[in-house]
């Protein structure tokens, strides 16, 4: 059995973070060997490196990055986060991008763009947030940043959103909100997929739980196993696979 990976998650949530031996073990116990989790705020970059979070060092790897909606995320955060990449404290900015739920177009972009510098300058991956500016994000990246590598994490947007991004060095991260089916089949056929919780949200809207655990990752990926008819084992070995080259870890 291959190992699972969290691609996104948010253990510096208090629904997490109060509870995190019980949620590692009990994903631990389903097969779910690493977390990437994001560091959005300060109180959330202290916890890099606390106590608390050192007793699952093996398992746990982190991103930072300015949230363009998340209440907590500051612009003063920018000089952190270059910190942290200067530490080596983080394998990736984000995640960062464009929320269209918010009216502040023009900090977003500033904020943006300063992050993919920052992110080109370490030579590190991005983790993509979007919701409903999939074709602005396009055009700044196609204007500034054509070469830049990551995912799109929660991906739930359309074939032509998916076209148009499948010519990046993206990949495209599902979790229990997945795009329509035949998106989902376009994604796993063109191989750089990838899984989440995004834990504690998005919680699978099948399952009876108050808020979405990491242990859940199991069931995202069986679902998406069952809707493309594709070995499960078959989507861990290649998501174990578009891990390593994202990271580069031989
Ligand atoms: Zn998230």
């Amino acid at each position: 059995m291959n190992k699972l990976i969290d691609m996104h998650c948010h253990l510096g949530d208090k629904r997490i973070l109060d509870n995190l031996d019980t949620e590692i073990t009990s994903a631990n116990n389903v097969g779910i060997s690493k977390f990437i989790s994001n560091a959005l705020c300060d109180e959330e970059f202290k916890l890099i490196n606390s106590e608390l979070i050192n007793k699952f060092h093996d398992s746990i790897l982190w991103t930072a990055g300015v949230h363009p909606y998340y209440e907590k995320s500051k612009e003063s955060d920018l000089d952190k986060i270059i910190q942290l990449c200067e530490e080596k404290q983080v394998i990736g900015i984000g995640e960062i991008g464009l929320d269209g739920r918010n009216n502040n177009e023009e900090w977003q972009n500033r904020i943006l763009l300063q992050q993919l510098d920052i992110a080109r300058n370490f030579e590190l991956p991005v983790i993509f947030h979007t919701v409903k500016k999939y074709y602005e994000l396009h055009k700044i990246l196609k204007n500034n940043f054509p070469n830049v590598r990551g995912f799109l994490h929660a991906f739930n947007a359309s074939q032509d959103v998916f076209e148009t991004f499948s010519h990046y060095d993206l990949g495209f991260s599902l979790n229990a909100k997945p795009p329509q089916d035949k998106v989902i089949r376009a994604i796993i056929k063109h191989g750089n997929f990838f899984f989440e919780t995004d834990a504690p949200y998005m919680k699978p809207p099948e399952l009876n739980d108050d808020f979405n655990h990491l242990k859940n990752l199991k069931w995202i990926v069986g679902q998406i196993s069952k809707k493309t008819k594709t070995d499960l084992n078959v989507l861990l070995q290649r998501q174990l696979y578009n891990f390593n080259e994202l990271f580069e870890i031989n």
